[in-house]
């Protein structure tokens, strides 16, 4: 059964009127149940700064790794609200913690990267930025996968649950995460003492904006939202030569073509049928003249799955075909193909299903069931799996939350063109009313799971 909001018992609490001072002289006594209400005002009235926020955000994109200005600006605002901040976990992360009395620690995720893509909205607030990426090169840049709505949605959370405080009780734990379009950000911060040198969350929460589900519906997955992806490289080392004397060597182009075709086997003859498994080979490189047989030849894959136990059947059954295929044909042992798996891998995301249940009842009440419904598994890969990864587990649920234009929208659902979805050079997110959406979700799930009693 879900727990619904507004959280029970029956009771009043104080309003505060100031914007980040509860329990401030002359504050206001509504009832408990109200805090629906509350929160929607405060929400409405922090709108038009928190747009503010999300046009400066997303005319100025910074890379994974890159996030200095943004990180900034987060640790900025949480300071200015009164949390502890922070800065430089796991490389550019931000952690902001609010101690708000006895309860549960609840932590709320925003990941900060944008993409190297050249925007082609033609928004006012478009990007036109070129900046480096982690490497030094040049690149255009575009928050294509509306990290800047989530940074701005942390944001405008934290004020809310800062002016609200008297409404709940527990620690809030707001974290501004680098690099997850690389899926690493995660991983750095945890290393870099995530859940131990800050409080250890109850929960971890976070939402994905989607360019392609209506504005302000919530969508969400009792089980796995996101499959896992293993990035492999394979290096098919052959013995090079004269185009004209195959004879006298081993060709490794031969080979890495019949590699990738017997690599198309594994789904469809290995996997269990109706087991969602991907394997993309996406590049290939080799040779550098047509009369010449190379030394090398270069591929990268990657690799979605739901379940970890048949990503590693996936990932063994390339080895055994690579260094089976090389040894067919002769290549000397010295000299077999060399796969990796390479660190942008990110295991798959698993919802807590108490917890989904929970929130998306307190999301029913809030919103209306009509815009919040059960969505289907994407194979789209996320790093905030990692924050339920840890010993012992911790309970996360991350949740989608719609920003598609609606005139291009409702076109779509016409029969026209579909929106451009995240990534695109074209995706549009509009930011009314997706930030009032992701602002009041996650205000409302600390309120659900962090109540003041
Ligand atoms: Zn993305
Ligand atoms: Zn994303």
């Amino acid at each position: 059964m879900p727990r619904l909001f507004p959280y029970s018992p029956a009771g009043w609490v104080r309003l505060a009127v100031g914007l980040a001072c509860a329990g401030s002289a002359g504050a206001a006594e509504v009832p408990a149940g109200d805090a629906k209400a509350a929160v929607t005002a405060r929400v409405d009235a922090e709108f038009p700064a928190l747009e503010a926020i999300f046009h400066h955000l997303h005319a100025n994109p910074e890379l994974s790794f890159q996030e200095f200005e943004t990180a900034a600006l987060v640790a900025k605002e949480l300071r200015a609200l009164g949390l502890e901040v922070t800065e430089k976990v796991g490389n550019t992360g931000v952690v902001g913690v609010l101690r708000n009395g006895p309860g549960p620690t609840v932590l709320l995720r925003a990941d900060m990267d944008g993409l190297p893509v050249k925007e082609r909205t033609g928004l006012p607030w478009a990007s036109r930025a070129v900046v480096r990426d982690l490497a030094g090169r040049e690149q255009p840049a575009m928050h294509a996968c509306g990290h800047d709505l989530h940074v701005t949605g942390l944001i405008g959370a934290a004020r809310v649950l800062a002016a609200e405080r008297s409404r709940w009780s527990g620690t809030l734990v707001c974290v501004a995460q680098p690099a997850e379009e690389i899926v690493a950000g995660a991983r750095a911060m945890l290393r870099d003492g995530l859940y131990t040198r800050f409080p250890r969350p109850d929960f971890a929460l976070a939402l994905h904006v989607s360019s392609s589900r209506q504005a302000g519906e919530i969508g969400y997955v009792d089980g796995t939202p996101y499959a896992s992806v293993s990035s492999v490289d394979i290096v098919v080392r052959g013995v090079g030569g004269h185009g004209s004397q195959p004879h006298t060597a081993k060709d490794p182009i031969l080979l890495a073509a019949q590699i990738i075709t017997a690599l198309q086997g594994i789904v469809s003859r290995e996997v269990k049928p109706g087991t969602p498994a991907v394997v993309t080979v996406g590049t290939i490189q080799g040779g550098t003249k047509r009369n010449i047989i190379p030394d090398e030849v270069r591929l990268e894959l990657t690799l979605r799955s739901f379940d970890q136990k048949v990503m590693a059947q996936l990932v063994a059954a390339i080895r055994r075909i690579c260094a089976g295929t090389a040894a067919a044909a002769g290549v000397p042992e010295d000299r077999l193909p060399v796969v990796t798996v390479s660190p942008e891998s990110a295991p798959v995301t698993t919802n807590d299903s108490a917890l989904v249940q929970r929130l998306a009842g307190v999301f029913r009440t809030w919103f209306g069931p009509e815009r919040v419904t059960a969505a289907s598994p994407s194979t789209g890969a996320e790093d905030f799996a990692e924050y339920g990864r840890t010993q012992p587990a911790v309970p996360i649920f991350i949740w989608s939350v719609g920003a598609a234009d609606p005139v291009r929208y409702a076109a779509a659902a016409r029969g026209g063109p579909s929106a451009p979805a995240n990534h695109s050079p074209e995706a549009v997110f509009v930011a009314d009313p997706t930030l009032r959406t992701s602002v009041a979700s996650l205000a409302a799930a600390v309120l659900e799971l962090a109540p003041r009693r």
